[in-house]
């Protein structure tokens, strides 16, 4: 390995430029370079937080690139997209973002890249899948931030309801990072303790009904933020930084991130957040977990809706 961290990051936007802030505060990488359709944006961006530097304890080198700096990059960070237009399909929009994936996918392979795809442009399970099917590299290395976002803000909700450190909940959200995302609350832990023999025994002091709620709130949190400042964006550059710190530093953690199913909770051909091994090489493992019955059936109902996506979009048949 070289001792030098090298990340290019395409989509300067709100997203990008928020994991771009964090890593440079996490003196993550080495090397940053920054690449967007709007050139003149990502210049300004490299040259704003190169005036940052000097106030962080980092020595990173950042500057605006063009797609042949992928060649030596250890992760291509994706969080480039198109907004949907009024009266756009989301199919419609999913065709079009497919179109601008393949606009970058295809230069950064042909600069040899050799490293780690890291996606969160949305759909992002889709979006992950688009990039491995374009690429054509081992899945393992092709990663979507999946429901690491939505994993974390249940703990800190969780965290808040238990008046304990989120750090010791372990809860997680599963499936796609949307609508059919759910919670598998029979593994849902406090130290190690069963949340739901928590609720039981807790003398009507904490309720399963508000376990429903907070999982609710969860899945409505994306858009009470769009609501409030139209869009959402130091959460998943927080939750990038943190993929890109098990990577670096070949930690073995597990993630909810999106990961290529292959057989694991019975499906195939799709990817999906489910808790994830991520070190050095990309996804380690997915950790199969003793879901219920009633579980197992939104896993399915999720993973469907994701391979129903991937068909309308037609990228199989390219
Ligand atoms: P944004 O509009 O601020 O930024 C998008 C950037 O992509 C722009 O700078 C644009 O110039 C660039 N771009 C567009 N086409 C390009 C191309 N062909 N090549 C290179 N660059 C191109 O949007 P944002 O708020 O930063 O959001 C980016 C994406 O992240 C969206 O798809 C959004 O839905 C997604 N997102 C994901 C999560 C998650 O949990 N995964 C959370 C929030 C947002």
């Amino acid at each position: 390995m070289r001792n030098t961290r090298k990340i290019v990051l395409v989509g300067t936007g709100l997203v990008g430029m928020s994991f771009a802030y964090a890593l440079l505060n996490q003196s993550t990488c080495d090397e940053l370079v920054l690449i967007d359709i709007d050139k003149k944006r990502a210049m300004g961006e490299a040259m704003d937080l190169n005036h940052g530097l000097a106030f962080s304890g980092s020595h990173m080198k950042i500057y605006a690139g063009e797609y042949n700096d992928c060649a030596g990059a250890d992760i291509v960070a994706i969080c480039a997209g198109v907004a949907q237009k009024p009266g756009e399909s989301r199919v419609d929009l999913l065709q079009r973002n497919t179109e601008v994936f393949r606009s970058i996918i295809d230069p950064v392979m042909e600069s040899g890249f050799g490293g780690i795809f890291l996606i969160a442009t949305n759909p992002v399970d889709i979006m992950t899948y688009v990039t491995q099917k374009i690429s054509g590299i081992d899945p393992k290395r092709v990663i979507g931030t999946g429901t690491t976002l939505d994993t974390a803000r249940l703990r800190y909700m969780l965290g808040d309801y238990f008046s304990v450190d989120p750090r010791n909940i372990h809860a997680y959200v599963m499936g796609e990072h949307g609508e059919t995302e759910f919670v598998p609350w029979s593994q849902a832990l406090l130290a190690t303790k069963p949340i739901l023999s928590l609720c039981e025994e807790s003398g009507h002091r904490y309720c399963c009904q508000d376990m429903e709620k907070i999982s609710q709130d969860v899945k409505n949190a994306a858009q009470k933020i769009i609501e409030a400042k139209k869009a959402t964006y130091y959460g998943i550059g927080m939750a990038m930084a943190r993929i890109v710190r098990a990577i670096f530093g070949n930690e073995s953690s597990i993630l909810t991130v999106s990961s290529l199913l292959n057989g694991e909770y019975g499906q195939n051909n799709v990817y999906a957040g489910v808790p994830s091994i991520v070190g050095r090489n990309g996804i380690g493992g997915i950790i199969s977990l003793s879901l219920t019955r009633e579980e197992q059936e939104k896993m399915d109902k999720s993973c469907e809706f994701l391979r129903g996506l991937i068909k309308d979009i037609g990228i199989n048949k390219q």
